[in-house]
């Protein structure tokens, strides 16, 4: 199989994907911030991402996925007053919102998620070691920040040092004891009432880059293999992240790999009227399938922008159908599928082959529906063709392959595989076995005949 190539922001370019530690990956997204509904926008970057572990995975690669979750910030201190409850009980009740919407969109492949708040200590660690370094400086008020000046390697992957309009004012700390204008804060001096750790830098609380920061070097050490997360964090985010972290460690790079998704635009003024109940996930899974949503974040590029749509979806639900209705009338077990091997081979080697180029899905998706084309024209697929969709499904998981579940076509199978048996071709009924159990279906052979269970 094709050497999986992927494109890295840092360097522009496309390159073989080749990790620090042979066949182990260590792979960190930038999380929520837990005070609100997660929104389309996650729904896209933690799809993408969700596939792109799996696929991953499948490819024989150990993957760590690490995920952060913001759990202290100014929006959720905020919003906890404004409800009049505690910052701590409103991050947790959100968090577990996040939790819910991602296992309903199937995102599943996250190892392990890490609060920044349990990260506390090397945070103080870092900000103390740039201290020490004379890269950070504390001011009038208490709070902490680095001073972009000392560090020579600020801008290198986003290209820019500056502010545009564009990245929104709170993207930047504004302070008028700040040394130079665009200076971000390392840590935030506690105002009265506000949550605030005690710690040797004095009462205050993480700033935003920080953490991750943080949470990567306690997890993974000062340097790993990649950093993903949607494209407008690149700057000034990632772009702090590396300024800490080279300049702690005085190793670079801090990641070999900087993978970034593209935005989704809910832009036109018909599609924000047709879709104004539909900002957060939890919204538009009442209306579509989650593996429409899947289909429709895997199926596009995911460093293309999606212009999110009714009709983009409707599109997207339109495609599912036709694989689906292909799965239901054309895939059969009980075919001789010596004919399609060929076909099946050409087929699954120009999807990965397009896979392998920095996941290019939209060219992967021509080679499959051309496939399912040319399997058309014919009465029926078979066993190897279900092999081949199966596997797709293990790492994009949005087929559906449980229409089949019904008892008759279940039963048919069973019947089917114990005749097999009886004429002892093992082979045969051990693929049978095995098709039953993709399907959730597993079987028990008793005195009283064989019994399944879902
Ligand atoms: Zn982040």
């Amino acid at each position: 199989m094709n050497k999986i190539k992927i494109y890295s922001t840092m360097s522009r370019k496309v390159s073989e994907l080749t990790p620090m530690e042979e066949g182990k990956i260590k792979f960190f997204v930038c999380g929520p911030t837990v005070y609100d509904f997660p929104h389309l926008g996650h729904a896209k970057t933690y799809t993408q991402f969700d596939f792109i572990v799996k696929y991953l995975r499948w490819r024989g690669f150990e993957v760590n996925y690490l995920v952060n979750i913001t759990d202290i910030d100014d929006k959720i201190i905020q919003r906890a007053k404004d409800r009049n409850i505690g910052w701590r009980e409103l991050a947790d009740e959100f968090e577990k919102i996040y939790k819910d919407d991602m296992a309903a969109l199937h995102n599943t492949a996250v190892t392990k998620y890490a609060r920044a708040t349990d990260y506390i200590e090397n945070i103080v660690s870092q900000v103390q070691r740039m201290l020490d370094k004379g890269l950070a400086y504390c001011t009038p008020d208490n709070s902490i920040y680095f001073e972009i000046a000392k560090f020579g390697g600020y801008g290198k992957l986003s290209g820019r040092t500056e502010l545009r309009k564009d990245d929104g004012v709170s993207r930047i700390d504004n302070s008028d004891q700040k040394r130079g204008w665009n200076d971000f804060c390392l840590w935030k001096a506690s105002k009265e009432g506000e949550p605030s750790w005690d710690t040797p830098l004095g009462k205050g609380r993480p700033g935003w880059h920080i953490e991750d920061t943080a949470i990567t070097e306690t997890e993974f050490g000062p340097q790993y293999d990649i950093h993903g997360g949607a494209i407008d964090l690149i700057f000034p985010h990632h772009e702090a992240e590396i300024t800490q972290m080279e300049s702690v460690s005085g190793k670079e790079p801090l990641v070999r790999y900087w993978m970034h998704t593209g935005f989704l635009n809910i832009g036109s003024e018909k599609m924000s009227k047709s879709l104004g109940n539909f900002k957060t996930i939890r919204d538009i899974l009442k209306a579509y399938d989650y593996r429409v949503l899947r289909y429709l974040f895997i199926g596009n590029h995911y460093r293309a922008a999606i212009d999110f749509s009714e009709a983009a979806l409707e599109q997207a639900k339109n495609s599912l159908a036709r694989i689906d209705e292909f799965i239901f009338n054309k895939v059969d077990v009980n075919f001789d599928d010596a004919a399609d091997e060929a076909a099946v081979e050409e087929a699954k080697a120009k999807f990965h082959e397009a896979l392998a180029n920095d996941l290019n899905t939209p060219q992967a998706f021509a080679v499959l529906f051309e496939f399912i084309r040319a399997q058309n024209m014919k009465e029926k697929s078979g066993r190897r063709t279900f092999e081949f969709l199966s596997q797709i499904n293990s790492f994009m998981d949005f087929m559906k392959f449980d229409q089949e579940k019904s008892d008759a076509f279940i039963e048919a199978l069973i019947a089917e595989r114990n005749a097999a048996r009886a004429a002892k071709d093992f082979a045969k009924s051990d693929e049978i076995r095995d098709r039953l159990l993709a399907m959730g279906v597993k079987i028990y052979d008793s005195k009283e005949g064989t019994k399944y269970r879902m």
